[in-house]
């Protein structure tokens, strides 16, 4: 069985505990390789690497850098195809996915950020009469960066590239559930000649490794995205010592629908938004608002095109689902289904574990489901399932669709459907979400900020909001009289 290693220092490192978690293959439920549990000593010996690195690392210009930006962006895609089949591997999403979205937008991050880089203005000048001003951004020194598993190498990356870009060394440590990737990207820096200790990739769980790097002194910026729970504990535990935070976490996200909208497409996108990636996406939505009018017409579409997707294994490029991510996920989405029913919502479709033959036979997958009759305020609809599981809720008119959305401790993205480019912008200046799409779902320009209100976040990642992030503004006065 595969052994995966830490990657300090330019170099594949095991653990000093020894310690090992089982990594497992979601779609076969089998255990198929081991990686370090991490602990204080190992985000130690990587904090050393990190900051003997830094002087070397923030002192080469901008375009140099980018150079390496570029070539690590130029070796995931001359491996995309690989590097996808390890992300299904690890998540249980279809190849097809990781294929067509998670690999192609690590590679994208590396290269937006090294062509953003140089367009920033990392140093500029504001002069009056009596004092020139310059306004430096300097990069922070160390920083961590700790990722999630339901797009483990897109989300790592997405930290990474802004981080480096920016000067800083870094410390990361990707989700325990899917590590391989991020094992993988180790090979790629030693490959793009990337200075040995600029990249350190320590595994191991949250607890662990986790609390180690977030807690270390020595670390000036923590850049993390996961569940909301664990986002409060790091914004806890870091308080006292005033570190940089940047917090991405979870999302009950409203899709709302009005009888105006381009109704093909908008059905087309919904059964996307909503199912994805087996609706582990942060952007997913899981609360379907229709305007009553079109609600049941909603409801026999969205069925007929649900009741057509396909679960199955991961490797075949006929499935739209794969398995969701872990055991312990599967039965939290299940025991969210069962209460649903509990709580009086009748599932339209789906509600049930898929039972696949072959090599996929003890995977976990579940069914995409459709609940309906559900109020607002139950626990179904205001707690993040974080799986294919969707909601339908009617509204009559704008205002009520806006109330409904916004009665949510989360406030990460919404989608609109609508014609009508004045209600667009009325109901899109009133919902509490950072990220709201008129009439799409999940297109992204890289430069725009990206980030949640409420429980969902604090903070923006993203083109210039992550390049400030990563570094610290310095105002140097001069005078000239
Ligand atoms: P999680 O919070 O359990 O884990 C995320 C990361 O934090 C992992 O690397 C984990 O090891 C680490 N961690 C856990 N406990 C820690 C601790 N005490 N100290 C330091 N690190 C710790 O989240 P998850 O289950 O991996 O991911 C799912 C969640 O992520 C969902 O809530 C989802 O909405 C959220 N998410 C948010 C975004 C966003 O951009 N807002 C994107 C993707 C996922």
């Amino acid at each position: 069985m595969e052994q995966l290693a830490n990657f300090i220092n330019g170099k594949f490192i095991q653990p000093k505990s020894e310690e090992y978690i089982d990594v497992f293959e979601p779609a076969t439920g089998q255990v198929y390789s081991k990686v370090p549990n991490s602990s204080s000593a190992d985000i130690n010996v990587a904090f050393q690497a990190a900051n003997a690195a830094f002087p070397g690392w923030s002192e080469l210009t901008v375009t140099d850098r980018s150079q390496y930006l570029h070539k690590i962006a130029a070796l995931l895609e001359s491996q995309l195809d690989d590097f996808a089949d390890y992300e299904s591997r690890d998540t249980g999403k279809p190849v097809t996915l990781a294929q067509s979205v998670d690999i192609p937008r690590a590679i994208a991050n590396f290269r937006f950020f090294a062509e953003y880089g140089p367009t920033f203005k990392f140093d500029s000048e504001l002069n009056n009469d009596q004092s020139k001003n310059r306004v430096v951004h300097a990069p922070l020194g160390v920083v961590g960066c700790i990722s999630p598993w339901n797009l483990p190498l897109y989300l790592f990356t997405w930290k990474i590239a802004p981080a480096l870009m920016a000067g800083n060394t870094v410390l990361a440590k990707p989700s325990e559930i899917t590590p391989y990737t991020a094992y993988k990207l180790g090979e790629i820096c030693v490959d793009a000649n990337l200075p040995a200790g600029v990249l350190n990739i320590v595994h191991g769980q949250g607890i662990t490794a986790g609390d180690a790097l977030i807690n270390h002194k020595g670390v000036q910026a923590i850049s993390f995205t996961g569940g909301t729970a664990t986002g409060k504990i790091i914004a806890q535990k870091t308080a006292a010592s005033f570190k940089k935070l940047s917090l991405e976490m979870g999302g009950k996200n409203p899709a709302i629908i009005f009888t105006d909208c381009n109704y093909n497409k908008m059905l087309e996108t919904v059964v996307q938004s909503s199912f994805s990636n087996q609706g582990q996406l942060c952007l997913s939505s899981s609360r379907i608002l229709i305007q009553t009018e079109i609600f049941e017409q909603f409801k026999q579409g969205f069925i007929r095109k649900v009741a057509k997707l396909i679960v199955g294994d991961p490797q075949d490029n006929e499935s739209n689902l794969g398995a969701v991510s872990s055991k312990n996920h599967f039965e939290k989405v299940m025991n969210y289904i069962e209460l649903a029913q509990k709580e009086g919502g009748k599932i339209l479709w789906g509600g049930k574990a898929v039972k696949l033959n072959g090599r996929c036979k003890k995977g976990w997958f579940i069914e995409p489901t459709i609940i309906e009759g559900l109020n607002n305020a139950s626990k179904t609809n205001q707690e993040e399932i974080f799986g294919p599981v969707v909601t339908l809720i009617p509204f009559d008119d704008e205002e009520e669709a806006i109330q409904i959305a916004n009665e949510s401790d989360y406030g990460l993205s919404a989608t609109i459907w609508t014609e009508d480019k004045e209600r667009a912008t009325r109901v899109s200046n009133q919902v509490e979400a950072g990220v709201i799409w008129v009439n799409c779902w999940l297109v992204r320009d890289l430069r725009t900020p990206f980030g949640g209100m409420k429980q969902s976040g604090m903070g923006r990642e993203g083109g210039a909001e992550a390049l400030r992030f990563f570094t610290e503004q310095k105002n140097v006065c001069t005078s000239t009289v």
